[in-house]
């Protein structure tokens, strides 16, 4: 998904931006960037955080300790190196970005038979920051250019610019990924969470709108364009990607987290002695069905996080896979002969509920496992952020590939809560995963958890339908 950070202040801004990056590290696990500028000069630094976290790769840095300046730009990148330093025909920019090009293949091809020049091509894949900035610098102005690219894109992209005229924060077009404006004394800083800058004693001045652009200056905030009215925010972003303190269009994560488990439990009436959240975002859904059915919330799965990264992302599916069975240990005692309802933030690849997390309480004596996804079954891949891609991914279509040995395009009825056909795949999803019952939270009801209207949220990876 990726996260951002822009901050000018009144002197060295590397500390603050340090951190404000740091707390962006739930978004991305391949790149960590920062760009800082003293005005004259501007110098970056790109570490790859696969397998050790920003933090400690920008600590050990010494050429990043002597980086000075008092704008500055930071990025936890999930597949990019970034951020780039380009020289467009307005100036130059150290860029970073969050989103994805999903025809960023054929932007890329008509670039070069053009003749553009692409200067990094990893695994085949234009560097997708590169790609923007190419298209941007058709425009007659920078405003102009990100209009042009804007037109060109099929996904979504919200930027950040640092140059000589300050930085300019450019919001996704329809609003798929937050950017928060805050403020301390004077110093500015524009995020994608909120939860970055709470810590620094900054505080929240704007919302930016779906598409809106403005400049960051020492002495003043600049619109450079207004927003547009259709608003996309990226819903799994309050499901699972988005840090519980974070806020976005100012409603708070853990908040709707807590409100949508206490929805799930007005809806079950399944007998169960405990409820258990996976960790770490499945416990927020735990505590809301617990204060709604009085039922006891307990965790007999105790996660050891020390020395592990976060298992979304990591380099390949058998890590992330290792990484699930080695985190999770089993509290045996809470676990022999108890009926066990178990809330999960959602079931994308499934394999690590199935092969590990159920196997291991099952092991440990379970009497009933009852799974309470808090989102509807992901049918279709993201084509906006960098997450799920291939139909094989998810979990819910491998199963209607294995109810009809193919994939099948003519889901709608699998899609319906209230269709024989949604009840048949949920049956052998059950089969499928050895639980007692399965029993997914329904679109309407995880909407309204938000308090947002219900208009305002992408939901594409549940529909597969989209407004843009
Ligand atoms: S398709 Fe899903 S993950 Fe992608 S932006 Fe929309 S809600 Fe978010």
């Amino acid at each position: 998904m990726s996260g951002i950070v822009g901050i000018i202040t009144k002197k060295d801004c590397k500390e603050d931006l340090f951190y404000a990056t740091d707390y962006h590290s739930h978004l991305g696990t391949s790149y960590g960037g920062i760009a800082i500028s003293d005005g004259a000069v501007t110098n970056k630094k790109i570490h790859s955080i696969a397998r050790s976290q920003f933090k400690a790769r920008f600590i050990e840095d010494f050429d990043y300790l002597h980086m000075q300046g008092n704008r500055g730009i930071g990025v936890i990148s999930d597949r990019d190196t970034q951020p780039l330093i380009m020289r467009l025909r307005f100036g130059e920019y150290a860029m970073c970005g969050a989103g994805y090009i999903d025809n960023q293949d054929k932007l890329a091809s008509q670039l070069i038979d053009e003749g553009v020049v692409f200067s990094e091509m990893p695994n085949g894949k234009v560097n997708q920051i590169e790609l923007v900035a190419k298209l941007i610098n058709k425009g007659k102005t920078l405003k102009d250019g990100i209009d042009y690219m804007y037109t060109q894109i099929d996904g979504s992209m919200s930027l950040l610019l640092l140059g000589k005229e300050g930085i300019y924060a450019v919001r996704d077009k329809y609003g798929r990924t937050p950017l928060v404006l805050a403020q301390k004394n004077g110093d500015k800083i524009v995020v994608s969470e909120t939860c970055s800058y709470k810590n620094l004693g900054f505080e929240t001045k704007k919302y930016l709108g779906p598409g809106e652009i403005v400049l960051l200056h020492e002495k003043e905030i600049q619109q450079i364009k207004k927003p547009g009215n259709v608003l996309q925010l990226c819903a799994f972003l309050f499901v699972y990607a988005g840090f519980p303190a974070s806020e976005y269009e100012e409603k708070n994560v853990e908040e709707f987290r807590e409100l949508s488990g206490r929805i799930i439990a007005q809806k079950d009436s399944v007998k169960v002695d405990l409820v258990a959240g996976i960790a770490d975002s499945g416990t927020a859904y735990a505590h809301g069905y617990s204060h709604e059915s009085g039922i006891p919330v307990k965790i007999p799965l105790l996660k050891y996080t020390p020395g592990w990264a976060r298992s979304y992302v990591p380099p390949s599916q058998e890590t992330r896979d290792l990484i699930a069975l080695m985190k999770q240990i089993t509290a045996d005692v809470l676990i022999k002969g108890q009926r066990i309802l178990i809330t999960e933030d959602s079931i994308v690849r499934g394999t690590q509920l199935k092969n590990f997390l159920l196997v291991k309480l099952w092991n440990a004596g379970a009497k009933e496992l009852h799974v309470r996804p808090a989102c509807p079954a992901l049918m279709y891949p993201c084509k906006f952020l960098y997450s799920t891609r291939e139909l094989d991914e998810l979990f819910a279509r491998r199963i209607l590939k294995q109810m009809f040995g193919k994939h099948i395009h003519e889901i709608n009825p699998y899609l319906d809560p209230d269709s024989k056909d949604y009840n048949k795949m949920i049956q052998v999803m059950e089969k499928d995963l050895n639980v007692t019952t399965l029993r997914y939270q329904r679109l309407e009801d995880m909407l309204s958890a938000t308090g947002l209207p219900k208009e305002h949220l992408c939901t594409y990876c549940w529909t597969g339908k989209t407004i843009y």
